[in-house]
């Protein structure tokens, strides 16, 4: 009896022990290495006053390029750029110098406009001089071309060599028509960068977009801010990359002064709402000129990889950009660092823990983790990257992104910016919620942030791409206690000096938790064999398949 019940017990113990480690092994999927401290001392580095900012081509820059790398060398991920932790990132700083005036000729006679008060311009060419000499003028609605909603501002246009002017937004903001584009939420065509990259593909020689505060969700003071001003782009000389030679923007009072000139008025803008618009030459030409001055200089995205142990030619890419403003003007406490803690040490921070927790589960698909330069300036890293992709745009199943992680208590809710869009969603819906907690949807959509960080040049290579930003319904707490937090950061420390990692109110609670949910979303693809696609309606379904 007494062996039987010696025996009975221990193999009870060893059954009771196997069920222990099986169900720690069940509950454990990877992602218990995500650690507060480990998170938090890394964000203390990265935003500390000794990393200058991390600013590119600066000191900043070397010191944050070289503890990344030797980061993630530590953390046993390879190289992921053939031998090296970088990508050179070639950019140049153009300096564009506008003549004070521009003379318009139309068949009611000449008159000249006034540059910054009247219109601001700028360019993204590196020609020593530019000029438009009487170069015709078309009103082109909106300038765009979108297969998916069956638009076509373009149609039977040929603008090359001329200027076209074009409004701010899509048609589906101001007539807040669902069934067309997206209503009031901002499709890419929407965005001025679309338009000015439009009108290159046409041949159009300048893009000028007329302002409306509303539908630009800026006012024209923050495009007169870029007249006659310094401005960092990708240094494409020797590629076939198209830009008009002028590109800028009016206020509605000046288009106003061209339609009248021009025998139209502005009925012509509603006229654009209505499918089938077509374009209208104005028959006004404009003259003036620009002197350009350009100097070039290399930054760098850090790159490195865990090879996939099943199928290492399809790649899964996390990014987060490492950079912010460097030293500047100082605040009203005379600190002039500008740590960027927030933004975006902590996205920086989770993309190395990213990697620990990828590395210790052995992936199947190939893992990459990307910190791209230059994000403050443009999104220009993640740019450079989309354009010299180290691993093929068909042969990156997904790319996720992470701008600022939340510094406090765990949120309930993670928002997802621009929904609708990918499957990727579905993802990250279906593991939000086995942790009980539930997906927001973004507070503003017509202000089109799907369109404004990194993760965006990936979408436009036509991978699947994800961008979460922090919830507000924090645990115990509530949404009001939430929005307070991050209406405050805005006001008081974005893109500011003070936006400073506090060891004392930091506790990362929340930024573990999202952590882990991005790790589920990746690992499930990383373990897996999905594809996810673009839903139907989004403008980049049809760069993936090839529609495009
Ligand atoms: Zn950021």
């Amino acid at each position: 009896m007494k062996l039987t019940t010696s025996v009975c017990s221990l193999f009870c113990l060893l059954i009771a022990a196997s069920c222990n480690t099986k169900s720690h092994t069940d509950a454990d999927d990877g992602s218990a290495i995500f650690n507060a401290d480990s998170f938090k001392q890394k964000v203390s580095v990265l935003a500390s006053d000794s990393f200058m900012g991390r600013k590119p081509f600066t000191a900043g820059e070397t010191i944050t390029i070289n503890y990344l790398q030797q980061q993630l060398q530590a953390a046993g991920l390879e190289p992921g750029n053939g031998n090296s932790y970088f990508q050179d990132v070639p950019m140049v700083n153009i300096k564009a110098t506008a003549a004070p005036t521009m003379l318009v000729n139309s068949p009611k006679g000449s008159f000249t406009l006034k540059g910054f008060d009247e219109y601001a311009i700028w360019t993204d060419k590196v020609d020593e001089h530019i000029n438009l000499d009487k170069t015709e003028l078309v009103f082109a609605g909106y300038g765009v071309v979108a297969p998916e909603y069956n638009w076509n501002d373009y149609a039977g246009l040929d603008v090359k060599g001329k200027i076209v002017m074009v409004m701010v937004n899509d048609p589906g903001f101001w007539t807040g028509d669902t069934t067309l584009f997206k209503g009031k939420e901002m499709t890419y065509y929407g965005r001025w960068t679309y338009k000015f990259e439009e009108a290159a593909r046409q041949g159009a020689k300048g893009c000028l977009i007329i302002h409306n505060t509303a539908a630009a969700s800026y006012p024209f003071a923050v495009q007169q801010s870029g007249h006659n001003s310094e401005r960092l782009q990708l240094d494409n000389r020797g590629k076939d990359i198209k830009n008009c030679d002028v590109i800028g923007w009016i206020p509605e009072p000046t288009a106003n002064k061209l339609f009248a000139a021009a025998g139209f008025d502005s009925t012509l803008l509603v006229k654009a709402n209505k499918p089938g618009f077509k374009a209208i030459p104005l028959n006004i030409n404009l003259t003036t000129s620009m002197t350009v001055k350009t100097t070039y200089n290399k930054s760098h995205n850090v790159i490195a990889k865990i090879t996939g142990s099943k199928h290492p030619d399809e790649v899964i890419i996390y990014s987060a950009h490492w950079d912010h403003f460097g030293i500047g003007r100082p605040d009203a406490k005379g600190d002039s660092i500008y740590n960027g803690a927030y933004d975006n040490a902590t996205g920086t921070a989770g993309l190395l823990e990213m990697a620990k927790a990828f590395k210790a589960i052995k992936p199947e698909r190939t893992v990459v983790i990307l910190l791209v330069t230059s994000e403050e300036q443009g999104l220009l890293g993640s740019q450079y990257y989309a354009q010299n992709p180290v691993y093929p745009a068909d042969k990156t199943v997904a790319n996720i992104n992470i701008d600022e992680l939340n510094r406090f208590g765990r949120t309930k809710d993670m928002v997802v910016v621009g929904s609708g869009q990918s499957e990727l969603e579905d993802y990250l819906k279906e593991e939000v919620e086995k942790t009980g907690g539930y997906i927001s949807t973004d507070p503003h959509p017509e202000a089109g942030h799907y369109y404004r960080s990194d993760h965006f040049n990936f979408a436009k290579a036509g991978i699947p791409a994800l961008y979460c930003n922090v919830g507000i319904d924090v645990v115990g707490k509530g949404k009001e206690y939430g929005k307070q937090l991050e209406d405050e950061y805005t006001k008081d420390h974005y893109h500011q000096p003070s936006d400073e990692y506090d060891p004392k109110t930091w506790t990362a609670e929340g930024a573990v938790n999202d952590m882990k949910i991005l790790f589920r979303v990746g690992k499930r693809l990383a373990m897996g064999q999905e594809w996810p696609k673009w839903k139907p309606g989004s403008e980049f379904k049809a760069i993936r398949e090839g529609k495009k």
